[in-house]
């Protein structure tokens, strides 16, 4: 497996999550340099790293409690 672990440039943190693709680089040339845009959780900075980068989505607001998920 090539999945690593993803580590923040700036503040060292290994947890980020994926960043929405903002512009045509982002969405056409970052996958053809197998790179994804990723924001640190720590620092809130965005970086581009490699695919094969292990980074959880960026978790969906969680509403009341109770109601049952998809
Ligand atoms: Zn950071």
């Amino acid at each position: 497996m090539l999945s690593k672990q993803y580590e923040c440039p700036d503040c060292g943190g290994s947890e980020g999550y994926r960043s929405r693709r903002r512009n045509l680089l982002e969405k056409y040339i970052l996958p053809l340099m197998m790179l994804q845009p990723v924001r640190c959780t720590s620092c809130y900075r965005r970086t581009h790293v490699s695919m094969f980068v292990h980074v959880p989505p960026r978790m969906p607001k969680l509403s009341a409690k109770g109601h049952a998920a998809a």
